[in-house]
């Protein structure tokens, strides 16, 4: 009898133990159900992420788009997607993106889109060099129509008084090496009337091993500098050597420059998507991430705008399907168009800060380890926005790092992780800002290959778009469902 009640004991003892989720060291609730925790992370997916992200990155994505951009088409897609989750509310604001209008002391860029761009040699040697259908950040954004002959000068860095020194560049072709096409469109064209740029790669030591990148160089004219403005090609530091070594013999060097392109009065627009809290729906968390950037911008940031739809997604779907109940406080995920149109959005919605108790900006959340040469990092809001937002996140960090969660696809590295201070760099800044009120913090990832050609979906982790969604997912529901309990976990979890 003994031996078959120990027996009994031990299977139930087993089935007992083995009915535990599978995930999971954390043993008892904290700021989140344990059981539900387990159901949204199981849920959650990097591999669906990473298939929205090679979707947005077809799109060249230059914020201060208008009718017939890029950008607008993305936004037309990503809407599209997010009104087949039935969410309560997707609504697109658009704000005037001319180069004049201005919101909260920030200026619009001007709008800008684009058909074909092609740059060829035409002596010495004919070659196509430069091709926009090709390599997108090839043809630098906010590039004016051109159709243009002319001989080729050399102007060294093109940034400064002293390389134009002695040199005609009016009505010709520049020239530069050293990056910032801004810069030298600046000095070249507005102020001395080139005909258009060609401008080689920044000296950044880390890049030296990829002679193929192509750096993005954004033109970003003024409403003022608009009819001035003309166009710019990008190249890398392999086309750079090349072109230069003519003029290292003294060889003259013609080219060609067809842009197809114009800049007019654009706009931006900004996508707001809502899960209506149920006991609080006045009281807001807000979710974030720029939509913007040039093609492809695979973690730049086709990955935090991706991330976002996922979040949105798998939370409605576990909602309607019983699995979690609709959060006490609202949800609201904003895709933005990083500074100036987050500008224009907070501008409007100054009441923002009573409604929404934090934000988390999603900016760079997917980057392979090993290729971008990363890590996964969260940046903490100021000490002049105090809140314990910043502590809720590394929580749930540490929670997530304990989990072995790996996609099928994904890489298998452990999770590395670090907290550093605030700085700037993304919109979390602007939420912070105590006049607007939002304590935020970024989620993000140091990544060689940002702001160029390489910034492909092969570098996006389908492992580390999990990691990063969970943690935002289970941040933002912790503090949507906070109550009196959970004002003691938050309490020690900022003291500790
Ligand atoms: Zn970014």
């Amino acid at each position: 009898m003994m031996k078959r009640y120990k027996f009994f004991s031990f299977t139930f003892l087993l089935i007992f133990m083995m009915s535990f989720p599978v995930f999971g060291q954390i043993q008892r609730d904290f700021l989140i159900d344990v059981e539900k925790q387990n159901v949204i992370i199981n849920h959650l997916s990097g591999e669906r992420a990473k298939d929205y992200v090679m979707r947005i990155t077809r799109f060249n994505r230059i914020r201060g788009g208008g009718e017939g951009s890029d950008y607008n088409a993305c936004v037309d897609y990503v809407e599209k997607e997010l009104r087949k989750f039935m969410l309560d509310e997707v609504v697109v604001e658009k704000f005037r993106s001319d180069g004049f209008a201005e919101y909260l002391t920030w200026k619009s860029p001007v709008g800008w889109r684009v058909r074909s761009a092609k740059l060829y040699m035409v002596e010495p040697v004919k070659r196509l060099i430069c091709d926009y259908s090709r390599v997108a950040v090839s043809l630098m954004p906010y590039s004016n129509k051109g159709n243009d002959e002319a001989e080729v000068i050399f102007v060294g860095e093109g940034k400064t008084e002293r390389d134009y020194f002695g040199k005609d560049v009016k009505g010709k072709i520049v020239f530069a090496t050293g990056g910032n096409g801004a810069l030298v469109h600046r000095e070249a064209v507005i102020k001395r009337g080139a005909l258009g740029v060609i401008v080689g790669p920044s000296n950044r030591r880390d890049r030296y091993q990829y002679p193929d990148l192509v750096e993005m160089n954004r033109l970003s004219p003024t409403g003022e500098e608009r009819n001035k403005a003309k166009w710019g090609f990008a190249l890398s530091y392999r086309q750079t050597q090349w072109l230069k070594s003519f003029f290292d013999k003294n060889i003259k060097v013609r080219a060609k420059a067809i842009v197809d392109a114009e800049l007019f009065d654009g706009n931006m627009p900004v996508i707001s998507a809502v899960i209506r809290g149920k006991k609080n729906p006045e009281q807001e968390i807000i979710i974030m991430a720029h939509l913007d950037h040039y093609k492809p911008g695979a973690n730049d940031n086709a990955s935090g705008s991706a991330g976002l739809i996922e979040i949105a997604r798998t939370l409605m779907y576990l909602i309607k399907n019983g699995f979690i109940d609709r959060p006490n406080r609202t949800l609201r995920f904003l895709w933005l168009p990083e500074m100036h149109g987050t500008m224009a959005y907070l501008n409007k919605h100054k009441d923002i800060g009573k409604r929404a108790l934090a934000g988390i900006n999603i900016d760079m959340i997917g980057e392979d380890y090993g290729k971008c040469i990363s890590f996964f990092s969260v940046t903490h809001q100021p000490f002049s926005s105090p809140s314990f937002i910043g502590d809720v996140v590394k929580h749930f960090v540490e929670v997530i790092s304990n989990i072995d969660l790996f996609e099928q696809r994904g890489k298998k590295y452990l999770m590395n992780y670090r907290f550093t201070g605030y700085s700037g760099g993304s919109d979390h800044v602007m939420f912070s800002d105590p006049t607007i009120g939002v304590p935020s913090i970024m989620i993000g990832h140091p990544d060689v290959f940002h702001h160029t050609s390489y910034d492909t979906p092969d570098k996006v982790d389908p492992t580390e778009m999990k990691r990063s969604v969970a943690v935002v997912t289970l941040s933002a529901l912790a503090i949507a469902n906070a109550d009196n309990c959970s004002a003691y976990d938050i309490a020690n979890l900022v003291s500790y």
